[in-house]
C-alpha cells in the first residue's frame, strides 16, 4: 500500500497562503488565559501551533492573554510554561498581551479619529439591552454621532482615571443592523479602576478580547490564528480590527477549529479550579485531574499525548472523543518503553520445601527493547504470589497454580504445589512447594510442560508500597444529567498496598513500570525513602473499540 499523506484542513489553508505568496513564513501563537492550569484540551490547541510551526519551519510565540487584571496569577504562568516545555515545545517569543497596553491604546485613538469609534455613557446594562436580537436589529446609542475631539477628550478622561467602572466605554462604530450582533457597535474599553500583575496601577481601562487579540496577533506578525469554533462569529470583528488599525499585510486570518471533549473528562479551568479551592482533589496536579501537570503525575507520557492528538486529528466539527482512547495512545506508549517488573497486590506466602539459600536470577527487562536489558531478581526459599493465581478447587482449564499443580514463575522456576496450608477460617494461609529440577528459566531441560506464568516476589527482600487506584473525577452521564457537580465520582481514589520486587527501591520519581500481568504504575513525588508511592497509570487491558 502506497503512503498517502493526509492534510487537515488549516494545512490546506497554509499550503494554499503560501503557494499564493500571500505569507512566506508561518507563524502561529498560543495564547493561555493565565487563569488555571492547562489542560488535556489544551494540549491540543499546543499540537496544532506548534505542530505548524514544525511542518512549515515556522514560528509559533506563546503569549499570555493578561488582559484580564482580576483573575490571573504568577503561579499559573509558571505552570503553563513548565507544561510546554515538558510536552516538547519550544516557543520562539515569550510574550504577554499587557506589554501591548500602549498598542492597543493608539489603535483605539486612531480609531477614533477615523471615525470609527465612540465613548458611549451607557451602562453595560443598557448596552446589552439595546443590541437587538437574532431577528431584530439593534439601536443605535444616543452617543453614536459625537465629534471626533469630544470622543478623543472622553478617552483620554477615561484613561487618566476621571470616571467611575462601568460609566463609560469606547464601542467601535460599526453596524447596528448588522446580522452579525458582534458587529453591532461592540465595546472596545471599558473603564476598570484594578491593580494589574504586570502593569500595576498604570491602567485604569482595560481593552476587551475581541479588541486586544487581533492586535496581538497584527503586531507579532502572526500569520495564522487558531482558534477554537465559539469564535467563528467574531471573525469579522478580527477582520474589522486589523484592516482598519491599518496593521501592514500580510495581516493575520483567524481560523476555528472544533475543540477537544473527551468523555468523563472536565475542559473547563472554572470548575478544575473549583475541585482545587473545595479541597475535593490534592492540588491542579492530582493525578485525577485532566491538567497537564496531573497526567504527568499520573505517568500519561508526553509521547502519548502528542500521538492523541495527532490521531484524532483537527476538524470543525465538534465531537467527544472516549476515553478510552487516549488511554489506548498511553498504553501503547508504555508498551514500548516501560521496564516489566513483579508486584504482588495480595500475597500468599509460597515455601519451597527443596529449595536452599538464595541466589540473584537476571530478568529481562522489556522484550519490545531492541537491545534486551537485564535486571537483578533476588530469590530464595520464601515467596509471594498473588492469591488470584491460586485456586484450591480450580475451573476447567485453569493454568495457574493449584493443588497438586504445576505452574512457572517468570524468570525463575516450575514450581509444584504439594501441600495447601489453611488458616481457621478456610481460607489459604501458605502453599508449600517444591522446585522442579532443571527447570530454570532459559535453560529448562526438565521436560515438564506449563502454561501458566505468574509473578512472584521474594519474601525475604520484596518491600511493602502505597499504590494510588485511580478513576475518572466524573462518573458517566445517566439520564441526560451532564451537569459536573452532580457527577462528581467520589470513588476516584483507593489506596492500597502491594509488595513489589527489590529493584524498586532504587526507582526516581516518575519512573514507569509496568507490573507485570496487572497494569502500568508511575513511582509518585509523594514516596519517602521510607515508603514508595506510586499512581496506577492505565490497566494492561484495552476497552477502547474503535466505530464503524
Ligand atoms: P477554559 O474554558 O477551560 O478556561 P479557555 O479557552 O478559556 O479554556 P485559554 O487559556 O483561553 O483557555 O486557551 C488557550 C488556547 O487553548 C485557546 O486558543 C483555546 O482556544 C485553546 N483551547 C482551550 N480549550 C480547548 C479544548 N478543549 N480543545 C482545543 N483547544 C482548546
Ligand atoms: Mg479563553
Amino acid at each position: 500500500m502506497s503512503e498517502v499523506e493526509f492534510k487537515n484542513f488549516i494545512e490546506d489553508i497554509i499550503d494554499g497562503d503560501l503557494a499564493s505568496g500571500k505569507v512566506t513564513t508561518v507563524y502561529t501563537r498560543f495564547p493561555p488565559e493565565p487563569n488555571g492550569y492547562l489542560h488535556v484540551g489544551h494540549a491540543k490547541s499546543l499540537c496544532i501551533n506548534f505542530g505548524m510551526k514544525a511542518k512549515y519551519g515556522g514560528k509559533c510565540n506563546l503569549r499570555f492573554d493578561d488582559t484580564n487584571p482580576s483573575k490571573e496569577d504568577t503561579e499559573y504562568v509558571q505552570s503553563i510554561m513548565r507544561d510546554i516545555q515538558w510536552l516538547g515545545f519550544e516557543w520562539d517569543k515569550l510574550l504577554f498581551a499587557s506589554d501591548y497596553f500602549d498598542v492597543m491604546f493608539d489603535c483605539a485613538v486612531l480609531l477614533i479619529k477615523k471615525g470609527l469609534a465612540y465613548v458611549s455613557d451607557e451602562t453595560a446594562e443598557q448596552i446589552r439591552e439595546s443590541r437587538g436580537s437574532l431577528t431584530e436589529p439593534g439601536k443605535e446609542s444616543p452617543y453614536r454621532n459625537r465629534s471626533v475631539e469630544e470622543n478623543l477628550q472622553l478617552f483620554y478622561d477615561m484613561r487618566d482615571g476621571k470616571f467611575a467602572d462601568g460609566t463609560r466605554v469606547l464601542r467601535a462604530k460599526i453596524d447596528m443592523s448588522s446580522p452579525n450582533v458582534n458587529m453591532r457597535d461592540p465595546i472596545l474599553y471599558r473603564v476598570l479602576h484594578a491593580t494589574h500583575h504586570n502593569t500595576g496601577d498604570k491602567w485604569c481601562i482595560y481593552p476587551m478580547y475581541d479588541f486586544a487579540h487581533p492586535i496581538e496577533d497584527a503586531y507579532e506578525g502572526i500569520t495564522h490564528s487558531i482558534c477554537t469554533l465559539e469564535f467563528e462569529d467574531h471573525r469579522p470583528l478580527y477582520d474589522w480590527v486589523v484592516n482598519n488599525c491599518d496593521f501592514p499585510q500580510p495581516r493575520p486570518q483567524q481560523i476555528e477549529f472544533a475543540r477537544l471533549n473527551i468523555t468523563n473528562t472536565i475542559m473547563s479551568k472554572r470548575f478544575l479550579k473549583k475541585l482545587v479551592d473545595e479541597g475535593k482533589v490534592m492540588g491542579w496536579d492530582d493525578p485525577r485531574m485532566p491538567t497537564l501537570s496531573g497526567l504527568r503525575r499520573r505517568g500519561y507520557p508526553a509521547a502519548a499525548l502528542r500521538d492523541f492528538c495527532d490521531r484524532i486529528g483537527v476538524s470543525k466539527a465538534n465531537s467527544e472523543v472516549e476515553e478510552s482512547y487516549l488511554q489506548s495512545c498511553v498504553r501503547e506508549e508504555l508498551n514500548r518503553t516501560t521496564s516489566r517488573v513483579m508486584a504482588v497486590f495480595d500475597p500468599i506466602k509460597v515455601v519451597l520445601t527443596n529449595y536452599q539459600g538464595s541466589e540473584t536470577l537476571r530478568v529481562e527487562n522489556n522484550p519490545n527493547e531492541e537491545t534486551v536489558t537485564y535486571r537483578d531478581v533476588p530469590f530464595s526459599n520464601e515467596l509471594y504470589i498473588d492469591r488470584a493465581d491460586f485456586a484450591l478447587v480450580p475451573p476447567p482449564k485453569y493454568y495457574r497454580l493449584k493443588p497438586d499443580g504445576y505452574v512457572r514463575l517468570k524468570g525463575a522456576y516450575i514450581i509444584h504445589c504439594d501441600e495447601v496450608i489453611l488458616d481457621d477460617n478456610g481460607e489459604v494461609k501458605e502453599l508449600r512447594c517444591s522446585v522442579v529440577a532443571n527447570s530454570k528459566s532459559g535453560e529448562d531441560t526438565s521436560g515438564v510442560k506449563v502454561k501458566g506464568v505468574i509473578q512472584w516476589v521474594d519474601a525475604n527482600t520484596c518491600v511493602d508500597v502505597t499504590v494510588r487506584k485511580l478513576q475518572s473525577l466524573l462518573t458517566d452521564v445517566v439520564d441526560g444529567i451532564t451537569d459536573f457537580n452532580l457527577r462528581f465520582n467520589q470513588d476516584s481514589l483507593k489506596v492500597v498496598t502491594a509488595k513489589v520486587e527489590q529493584s524498586l527501591t532504587t526507582a526516581n520519581v516518575e519512573d514507569k513500570f509496568q507490573f507485570m500481568r496487572i497494569g502500568y504504575y508511575v513511582v509518585d513525588k509523594d514516596s519517602t525513602p521510607q515508603n514508595i508511592v506510586f499512581n496506577e497509570i492505565v490497566g494492561l487491558k484495552d476497552s477502547f473499540k474503535p466505530t464503524k
